[in-house]
């Protein structure tokens, strides 16, 4: 349920509300727009007597939200959200792109991607210190050295990192590093790290299950939102078809379509959605064209020698030549970069 506000409502009347939500045992999130202030009360709806509301002072209009996907919605939020990572902000009409390696493998292997990514425009650094494989004898990633590598490569090279957290125990090590915490397609229901990563405050980039349904990764994001992080970030990595050619299948329509079922911004990856080198520059300008808020991209300074994910790495040249096309079709659909 929605509780808007009169343009007129007081800092007392907004108060009443809230305590009338938390007194029947419901969480108010507040959403403060140019136009007007909305409380979402989330919890047991059937607490709520509509009627009761309505008459409070300062209340204008007590709306049910229909999707189940509650603060996702932009029923609750009609306004983009803009997330800011250090300044930089994703989701407020500008293409942020993101991009480094797959994996952390050394501090040069990073500083040199780092300084690339920079270089040729990119706005996050990425890298994944722990590593989700699908065989338990593959490279596991550096752990906890390889956040150190990426905290060192920020200090030297100024750009924020993003950084996946593979389970619930290190979300307060991840946090403490990263600018952005990722959680991966793997983990896109993994319910208690969501819960305990939506009590933290860092932004998230929250990827799509390969199997997931748009309404299921709403969901997941419903559940960072509803523990009161709202700096979310979503990201469609493609999905499990019956299409081998590819890695993935990438679901382009999910970019416009999440967008005009979400306030949240919308990213797209094409290293994971096509695992394929050459497919990435094609998809990314696809992205771009439909509307993404940015795209998170794997480069490598030696992609045929890398520990993970080579053959979807561009090399520094090939992402510096990317980035020129990123720009000319990001203003081409009237975007920035
Ligand atoms: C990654 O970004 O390196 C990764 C493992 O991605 P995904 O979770 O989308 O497979
Ligand atoms: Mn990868």
């Amino acid at each position: 349920m929605i509780v808007v506000l009169k343009k007129s409502a007081s800092v007392k009347d907004m108060a009443g509300v809230i305590k009338h939500i938390e007194e029947l045992g419901l969480k108010p999130h507040i959403s403060e727009g140019e136009e007007k202030t909305i409380i979402g009360a989330m919890g047991n709806e059937r607490m709520i007597d509509r009627e009761k509301l309505l008459g409070l002072a300062g209340v204008e209009a007590v709306i049910p939200i229909l999707k189940p996907y509650k603060l996702a919605s932009r029923e609750f939020k009609s306004e983009s959200t803009a997330v800011s990572v250090n300044g930089c902000k994703v989701g407020n009409g500008a293409v942020v792109v993101m991009a480094g390696p797959c994996a952390v493998e050394s501090y040069e292997q990073v500083r040199d991607a780092a300084i690339c990514a920079k270089e040729a425009g990119a706005r996050v650094l990425r890298g994944g210190a722990f590593k989700p494989r699908t065989s338990p004898y593959a490279f596991q990633g550096m752990g906890k050295a390889g956040l150190e590598i990426l905290a060192r490569v920020r200090e030297e090279v100024g750009l924020p990192i993003v950084t996946e957290c593979l389970s619930q125990d290190d979300v307060a090590l991840i946090s403490e590093y990263a600018d952005i915490i990722q959680v991966g397609a793997r983990n896109m229901q993994n319910f208690s790290m969501l819960e305990k990563i939506g009590k933290q405050s860092r932004p998230v980039l929250l990827k799509r299950g390969m199997m997931s349904t748009i309404e299921e990764l709403l969901m997941s994001a419903e559940y960072i939102l509803a523990n009161g992080n709202y700096n979310v970030i979503l990201c469609e990595r493609g999905i499990r078809t019956f299409e081998r050619m590819t890695r993935n299948t990438c679901d382009i329509t999910a970019v416009p379509l999440l967008k005009s079922l979400t306030h949240l911004p919308v990213i797209v990856d094409p290293s994971h959605a096509t695992g394929e080198r050459y497919l990435i520059p094609p998809v990314s300008l696809a992205a771009v064209a439909a509307g993404a808020d940015g795209l998170i991209i794997e480069i490598h300074p030696n992609p045929d020698k890398a520990m993970c994910d080579g053959h979807q790495s561009l090399d520094l040249k090939q992402f510096s030549a990317l980035m020129v096309q990123v720009k000319t079709v990001a203003v081409a659909v009237g975007r920035t970069i």
